[in-house]
């Protein structure tokens, strides 16, 4: 998201990510490799989810309820049964604002009520419950949307790179672009033996699966060498969720 940011969002991101900080330390063990999908494209609920499933892996879904049965950069998003189905399968759904609009915009009242209206909306679903875990609609945040999702979230994600070491901002997570036209499988391979190195955590998001993968998507090929990659470096796979429970147990101190 370069692209079309001013010099004052610049400024504003920079402070965001030095200010409003929570952090979870990580402790020491196995580096922990999490697989995240923005908007919850059809294909990402269908071929992402079965590819997870035959590895026994959850993944998180960040969904904008406004989006449902709806095109997003021209490409199909999930409907309601889709949604319902990743949770029947033990999946993580996490929350993006209901119409997917961009956050620093939308002003305290305005992204309040996105987040009510999503959060209403994931708790409809059959299986549904109360988002803990939340992402920057196309990676845009500045200091005040950070405080205001910091408040209503047990994390938030953000759209920059980077492996978590030594500890990690769960009000800012890091998260590694999986996308097709610019991972190469010796880079992923790399990233996670990083990560396993350190005991760190790296989480990668993408948007659609396939074959011809869109423009900010993964081809199923890309999403398996994540799976049997951080398997062979002896990484944990977690979802968002399951990994805060992990570090904070691996970090408890001994009764
Ligand atoms: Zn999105």
């Amino acid at each position: 998201m370069g692209d079309g940011v001013t010099l004052i969002q610049k400024a504003d991101r920079w402070l965001a990510r030095r200010l409003v900080r929570r952090m979870l330390p990580l402790g020491a063990g196995p580096g922990v490799v999490t697989v995240s999908f923005d908007d919850a494209p059809v294909s990402a609920c269908h071929e992402g989810r079965a590819i997870l499933d035959h590895h026994g892996v959850k993944g998180t879904w960040y969904v904008a309820g406004g989006l449902t049965d709806r095109l997003e950069q021209g490409e199909a998003c999930h409907s309601v049964p889709d949604l319902e189905a990743l949770l029947a399968h033990g999946h993580e759904l996490g929350c993006h604002t209901f119409d997917h609009q961009p956050c620093s915009g939308l002003g305290a009242e305005g992204m309040r009520s996105q987040l009510q209206q999503n959060r209403r909306f994931l708790q409809g679903l059959a299986g549904g419950a109360a988002p803990q875990h939340f992402s920057f609609p196309l990676g845009d945040y500045g200091l005040a949307s950070k405080w205001l999702a910091a408040r209503c979230f047990d994390s938030v994600r953000l759209t920059r790179a980077g492996i978590h070491r030594g500890s990690a901002d769960l009000n800012g997570l890091l998260a590694q672009r999986l996308y097709a036209d610019e991972m190469t499988p010796d880079r992923l391979r790399s990233l996670i033996a990083e990560t396993a190195a350190c005991s760190g955590w790296l989480i990668f998001y993408t948007h659609g699966v396939s074959a011809q993968p869109r423009r900010w998507g993964c081809t199923p090929a890309l999403l398996e060498q994540v799976l049997t990659d951080a398997r062979a470096h002896g990484c944990e796979l977690l979802a968002v969720g399951q990994a805060l429970a992990h570090f904070r147990a691996r970090t408890e101190p001994a009764p």
